[in-house]
């Protein structure tokens, strides 16, 4: 039996830190789903098909992973792709708190859904979409954050010249 796991987030946009969470997943499940959220309360920079589109190009040397899209409640996502495992990335004891309290709304909602919690590289536990952001719009040095052309897709957005 072929087990699929679903890594969810905003990515908005993917980072390095995120990249490095995906391909741990896809060295543990047979198949990963970097689920891309419309809904979210952080009033993202990109669309969602801009995040799609982005997060495509940066996964396409992980051969058991692909990129969706999702509109609906997470628990009735991953149970309607008959995915059983949420994947999320804890990077220091500050993401821990919020983590813990979705895992376990998420467990109460559905309970056979498992959320499988991965540490990225050191040196990525201090990388965040939004810090890369915030440095992005001031013309700072991203390049070691994000892949080349999700580097340029901030710098553009950012009115600054290619
Ligand atoms: P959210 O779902 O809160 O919008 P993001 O899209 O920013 O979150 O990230 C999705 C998941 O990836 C979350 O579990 C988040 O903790 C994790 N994550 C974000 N940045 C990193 C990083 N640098 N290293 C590891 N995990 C990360």
């Amino acid at each position: 039996m072929s087990v699929l796991a679903i890594y969810p987030g905003s990515f908005d946009p993917l980072t390095n830190g995120h990249l490095d969470v995906l391909q741990r997943a896809s060295r543990l499940f047979d198949e990963v789903v970097l689920a891309i959220a419309h809904e979210t309360e952080k009033n993202p920079l990109f669309t969602v098909q801009e995040r799609v589109d982005l997060a495509r190009e940066a996964i396409r040397g992980i051969k058991n992973a692909r990129v969706e899209e999702f509109k609906q409640l997470l628990v009735d996502y991953v149970q309607e792709k008959g995915a059983r495992v949420i994947i999320r990335g804890l990077r220091a004891v500050s993401d821990f708190e919020w983590e813990f309290q979705m895992a376990l709304m998420n467990r109460n909602l559905a309970p056979s859904v498992e959320t499988i919690f991965l540490m990225p590289r050191d040196s990525y536990s201090y990388l965040s979409s939004r810090m890369t952001k915030q440095i992005a719009q001031l013309g700072g040095d991203i390049s070691s954050f994000v892949a080349p052309h999700i580097e340029k897709a901030l710098r553009r957005r950012y009115g600054f010249a290619d």
